[in-house]
């Protein structure tokens, strides 16, 4: 395709359609055609072989899913509308269903039931599978998609210190997956969960295009998510002002995230997506775009900013017995409403930091002045590096991959236990690791282009070699071309021959845009001077070589 394709913002998403990689079904959903396939069970491959030399087993677990296992862990109102779910009928009864996000609920209960002794212990398991999501907002090509393929790998153990074993060599495993993938890779610090410290990291490659921001310091390994980046001399304050009882909303106090933003010395930034409602200068509740999950660690950061503690969310729902979209995570006291609930919230009630004081009936869009896309953060451009005080860099980020220490949150949950050495009744301990396989190609196609298309590293290519002989109704042209063809896949060489009846020009630009990396052209000049133009995707100059002997030369 010669042209930019509608609604595509990004190279990467103009290149893989261009270039016939995929195809676009509706926004977020895509057709991978014979190229693009190509490449990706490639980087399935290198994904699935790195799993194995990690000690992973592999499993295949169903995407269709009952609601009641996300009720038991609090994780259908956690996702909230990205779970998608609907019911169908079965024998006059109702059966409700979700399409599996992620598979910590699947997987738990699988080993709940298989797992009883530590002696089974440890164990790694993954699949690599699709994974649906109802993205609030599908863009960006392959990069942010409703349906994804997804490695994602789950470690039980017995110990923290076992986790902590089976979390690095999944970390290995990760690095040496990007680096055959070819891609510049930055392991950043990510939020962590329950176990805390250093118990998440998010795989970053670094793109002016990326949806995430890290900060890197200049000079030494520091490297964070900024959500999570702390910088040398943050301190919290304790707000001055007492609680006052909030228990009927008449006037509307309403602020700006800015006004927010300075009463918690944070700055507002456009990637961020955390709103919080003031009232009498406390928070009163924080909304949050998107899955809760996610947002947990700046709620965190938030309330840590502050020091404000806001009423339980049980306190409200005893209050009221209000349907409120709460999702509050374990040591996490306080009111999280989902972006995506306020439509259906006409009246809310928020909480403030005592039992009985609330507002009730609140209308968000009424009562609140709604701003989106703010939010507070910690460290930014120009802050002292919390490990070394020299200073720290900004980048755009495009997350591959993610490791997460996870403890014993689903275990808990779904009951999978067991018997130590002394017979004693345990919860198993929990790692999780995902790896967007689409996400791979995309974020390499951003990272490696040119004017004139996609540069593939040998690795991901679709093919290795591609042949083009000039004029196609020259048979000695053409028979050459299909020898050499022929004989560098018998060499196992993965080739591809251009046998269009086009112009050479034409092949050249779609050989440019496709981004093969070896080209072999075979032409009649050649033929008679005995030799073949090979030019590498990656460099400007083309060379030449005996067309005797080139397929030894070549394998
Ligand atoms: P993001 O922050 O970009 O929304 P996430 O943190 O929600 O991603 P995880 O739950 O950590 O994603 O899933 C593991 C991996 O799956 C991610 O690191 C990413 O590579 C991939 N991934 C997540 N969401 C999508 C999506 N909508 N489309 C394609 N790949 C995705
Ligand atoms: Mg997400
Ligand atoms: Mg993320
Ligand atoms: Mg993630």
């Amino acid at each position: 395709m010669k042209e930019t394709p509608e609604g595509a913002e990004i190279p990467s998403h103009v290149l893989m359609i261009r270039a016939g990689l995929v195809g676009q079904v509706m926004a977020g959903a895509y057709s991978y055609l014979p190229l693009g396939l190509r490449s990706l069970k490639k980087a399935e491959r290198i994904v699935r072989e790195e799993m194995e030399r990690a000690g992973a087993i592999e499993v295949l677990l169903p995407a269709l899913t009952p609601i009641s296992l996300w009720e038991r862990t609090g994780r259908r109102e956690a996702f909230g509308s990205v779970l998608i779910n609907f019911k169908v009928r079965r024998q006059n009864r109702e059966v409700h269903l979700a399409l599996g996000p992620t598979h910590e609920e699947v997987i738990t209960e699988l080993i709940a039931h298989h797992v009883s002794s530590y002696r089974q212990l440890p164990l790694t398991l993954y699949q690599i599978q699709t994974k649906f999501r109802n993205e609030e907002r599908p863009r960006f090509g392959v990069l942010r998609t409703s349906e994804f393929l997804m490695k994602d790998a789950y470690s039980f153990d017995t110990s923290v210190e076992a986790l902590g074993r089976s979390y690095d060599k999944m970390y290995e495993a990760y690095c040496r997956i990007f680096d055959r993938c070819g891609l510049k890779y930055l392991p950043v610090e990510a939020e962590s969960g329950p176990i805390g410290g250093d118990a998440s990291h998010e795989f970053m490659v670094p793109s002016e295009n990326g949806e995430d921001l890290v900060v890197v310091c200049d000079s030494c390994e520091y490297a964070a998510n900024q959500e999570r980046a702390e910088t040398g001399e943050r301190k919290t304050t304790k707000p001055e002002a007492e609680a006052k009882p909030l228990t009927k909303l008449d006037t509307p106090d309403a602020r700006t995230i800015e006004q927010v933003c300075k009463t918690l010395k944070c700055k507002p930034h456009r990637m961020v997506k955390t709103l919080i409602y003031l009232a009498d200068e406390k928070p009163v509740a924080i909304l949050v775009r998107g899955d809760h999950e996610a947002n947990e660690g700046k709620v965190r950061r938030v309330l840590e900013a502050t020091t404000l503690e806001l009423a339980p969310p049980e306190t409200i729902e005893e209050v009221t017995g209000a349907p409120v979209g709460f999702a509050g995570p374990v040591g996490l006291k306080v009111p999280i409403i989902a972006d995506h609930d306020v439509a259906a919230m006409a009246n809310v009630v928020l909480g403030a930091n005592e039992a009985d004081k609330h507002y009730v009936n609140a209308n968000i869009e009424r009562d609140f002045k709604v701003e989106r896309f703010a939010d507070v953060r910690n460290a930014t451009e120009g802050d002292p590096c919390p490990r070394c005080d020299k200073t720290l860099t900004m980048k755009a980020a495009i997350e591959v991959g993610h490791v997460f220490k996870l403890g014993t949150k689903y275990s808990d949950a779904l009951s999978a236990k067991f018997l130590d050495a002394q017979e004693h009744q345990q919860t198993i301990i929990m790692g999780c690791y995902g790896i967007g396989i689409n996400r791979i190609l995309a974020s390499l196609i951003e990272t490696n282009h040119d004017d004139d298309g996609i540069i593939w590293p040998m690795a991901l290519a679709p093919y290795e070699v591609l042949v083009v002989p000039l004029n196609v109704s020259q048979q000695p042209v053409m028979e050459l071309a299909e020898k050499l063809h022929d004989e560098l896949q018998a060499a196992g060489v993965e080739v591809l021959i251009d046998d269009r009846d086009a112009r050479p020009g034409v092949k050249f630009k779609d050989a440019d845009l496709i981004g093969i990396p070896l080209r072999i052209v075979v032409g009649q000049r050649g033929l008679d001077a005995g030799e073949l133009e090979l030019k590498w995707r990656h460099k400007s100059d083309a060379e030449s070589i005996p067309i005797e002997g080139a397929v030894e030369e070549l394998t």
